[in-house]
């Protein structure tokens, strides 16, 4: 079952910049840079209300988010994501109603926590995430 909503990502061309946004202009809080190979992205966590805005930067001109730069030159949401105390269970569930999956099987994302993307074409056009949070 969903949660709620944990965060929505953010392409931008680099976090240096726009993170002085967020921090000095919106007035959030950083509670960290960290990278997460496996996406070839450096992700920065800021937190609202209990919910999260991931700024994502390319860490190589294959990343998918390199790719959304290239579309969307001033950056942008790139994608939403929800909470659930099961993804497998959840990708189970949307696909067996007809949702196309990127991700059959969960990938490890930052903060160890478990990730996998719903393809947009049958999401009426939005990036989905399904997270679980990690054990540690
Ligand atoms: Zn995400």
């Amino acid at each position: 079952m969903l949660q709620k909503i944990d965060h929505i990502g953010i392409a931008v061309k680099s976090i240096e910049d726009a993170r002085k946004y967020y921090e000095n202009a919106l007035g959030l809080k950083c509670e960290g840079v960290e990278e997460v190979a496996d996406q070839k992205v450096k992700t920065a966590f800021f937190v609202v209300g209990g919910v999260h805005i991931e700024l994502l930067e390319p860490t190589s001109p294959d990343s998918p988010i390199a790719k959304y730069l290239e579309k969307n030159p001033h950056g942008g949401i790139h994608h939403i994501a929800f909470l659930t105390d099961d993804v497998k269970s959840e990708l189970k569930s949307v696909s067996e109603k007809g949702v196309v999956l990127i991700n059959v099987e969960p990938k490890i994302g930052a903060h160890g926590k478990q990730i996998a993307f719903l393809h947009p074409k049958s999401t009426f056009g939005v990036l989905t995430e399904l997270c679980q949070n990690g054990e540690c």
